[in-house]
């Protein structure tokens, strides 16, 4: 961006997003950290577990970056994210500097997947960028199995055990075919009438959803988001 882009991209962003303070910094792996986000605007908002909320990780330039609450203190103006920080996109070199005290412009929360809306019991499919949406979905939903695919399944496991998630969660090594991860998410499936939440890498909430259609326990409901793609940045 030239100079003059970059001061436009920070003025248009100066009137949209709000300044949050980090008032919490803890890593919980070397990949995942927890925040504590604290902002006179999140008053005024209203949480929805499973919305999203943005930040803009590199000033000059108007591009966001997408996470999501696991709680909301609307008393207190304070939210929490759990982040993984993965290659090196600009929120991951973000969230491998940030520490308490700095400020991240943010923007929302917005509607993203409404998990109140989960009827039933329900099965959870996702990966490292969807253990903040577990949480928030214990926060709705007392009876839930949850199916993680992970790059490296010991640093998940340990995070997660962390998290307090240590019963009827499965973990699978990420591997481009997902028959493993099919399969553990088939016999994870309730045998009443169920919500399949998907989310995390695009090709697996594809492949999750057209596998699911032929199962003998196929769910009631599917709420599925692409988190991100391969080759595609910030999505949204
Ligand atoms: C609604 C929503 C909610 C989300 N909530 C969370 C959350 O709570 N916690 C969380 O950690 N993430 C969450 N994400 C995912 C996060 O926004 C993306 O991983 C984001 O792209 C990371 O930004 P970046 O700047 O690091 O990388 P980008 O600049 O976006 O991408 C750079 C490169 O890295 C690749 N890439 C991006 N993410 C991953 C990944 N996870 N694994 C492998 N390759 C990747 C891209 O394909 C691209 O090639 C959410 C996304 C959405 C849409």
């Amino acid at each position: 961006m030239t100079g003059l882009a970059e001061r436009l991209a920070d003025l248009a962003s100066g009137a949209m997003l709000h300044d949050a303070h980090v008032t919490g910094c803890s890593r919980l792996s070397a990949e995942f950290v927890r925040l504590e986000l604290s902002a006179e605007a999140f008053r005024k908002s209203t949480w929805v577990p499973g919305a999203k909320l943005q930040f803009r990780p590199r000033r000059g330039s108007m591009s966001l970056r997408t996470y999501t609450p696991i709680s909301w203190d609307a008393d207190r103006g304070v939210t929490e994210l759990i982040a993984y920080a993965h290659g090196n996109g600009p929120a991951a070199q973000w969230l491998r500097r940030v520490t308490e005290g700095q400020t991240a412009e943010v923007f929302g929360p917005r509607r993203s997947i409404d998990l109140r809306a989960a009827a039933g019991p329900v099965l959870f499919v996702g990966d490292e960028t969807s253990v903040a949406l577990a949480c928030a979905l214990r926060t709705v939903a007392a009876d839930a199995s949850y199916v993680f695919e992970a790059r490296d399944p010991t640093q998940l496991t340990d995070v997660l055990a962390q998290l307090g998630f240590t019963e009827r969660v499965a973990l699978v090594a990420t591997a481009a075919d997902r028959v493993d991860l099919l399969r553990r998410a088939r016999d994870a499936a309730p045998e009443t009438p169920y919500t399949l939440v998907v989310t995390g890498d695009a090709a697996t909430v594809h492949a999750m959803r057209r596998d699911s259609r032929e199962w003998e326990r196929k769910p009631r409901q599917v709420k599925g988001k692409a988190y991100w793609a391969e080759g595609r940045s910030g999505l949204d």
